[in-house]
């Protein structure tokens, strides 16, 4: 695999801080106004910057311990996506329990981190257009990439429904959407390294 070549350690450790901070403000925002949608979305990030930063590692030592690297990325990315998908399990859950009780949501708030969020997936993949950090093959990381877009436009609606009618189950709604996305990523990161390790 040539990619490996063009794959820029720095470049994918700066992803892996932008990504790690962002994933630290918007638990914390998550927290603070009460939505569970910005929580959920933080495991998500938070996985991301996991699998950023394994890949910088693993394309730095590529120089030297390519084929001991390539293993260790495989592995990884498989045990990603295990971690994407139970955390995907606990989110619906969690949402569900939230859809039934009424908590106040400071939509305002939850609607910048959210943008927030949106601007950060947008830089992101502007930073690492060319290189598949996500998972294993480029549909899966295509794939990806354009979950991670959904999940947020679906917090920041979210957001704005909460604030323009009160309806707080869409906190919820946009939960149980950044669930789904997390499972159906994490599946198909599963199978495509579940191939690779049979090669
Ligand atoms: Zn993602």
């Amino acid at each position: 695999m040539d990619e490996e070549f063009t794959e820029n350690p720095r470049l994918l450790l700066f992803a892996f801080a932008i990504t790690a901070l962002f994933a630290g403000i918007e638990f914390i925002g998550g927290r603070y106004t009460g939505s569970w949608a910005l929580v959920s979305d933080s495991f998500h990030m938070g996985i991301d910057a996991l699998a950023l930063f394994i890949a910088a590692t693993a394309s730095s030592l590529a120089h030297r311990f390519r084929t001991f690297s390539s293993k260790i990325k495989t592995r990884a990315a498989f045990l990603n996506a295990i971690l994407l998908m139970t955390l995907s399990v606990f989110v619906a859950f969690e949402a569900y329990e939230r859809a039934w009780i009424s908590r106040d949501i400071l939509s305002i708030p939850m609607l910048g981190i959210a943008v927030i969020g949106l601007l950060v997936n947008a830089f992101e993949e502007w930073l690492l257009r060319h290189q598949a950090f996500h998972d294993l093959n480029t549909r899966g990381a295509y794939l990806h990439i354009v979950g991670d877009y959904v999940s947020s436009v679906g917090v920041i609606a979210a957001a704005l429904v909460i604030f323009l009618w009160d309806w707080k189950i869409a906190d919820a709604l946009a939960a149980f959407l950044v669930a789904l996305l997390m499972l159906i990523s994490g599946f198909l990161l599963a199978r495509a390294s579940l191939r690779e390790l049979k090669n």
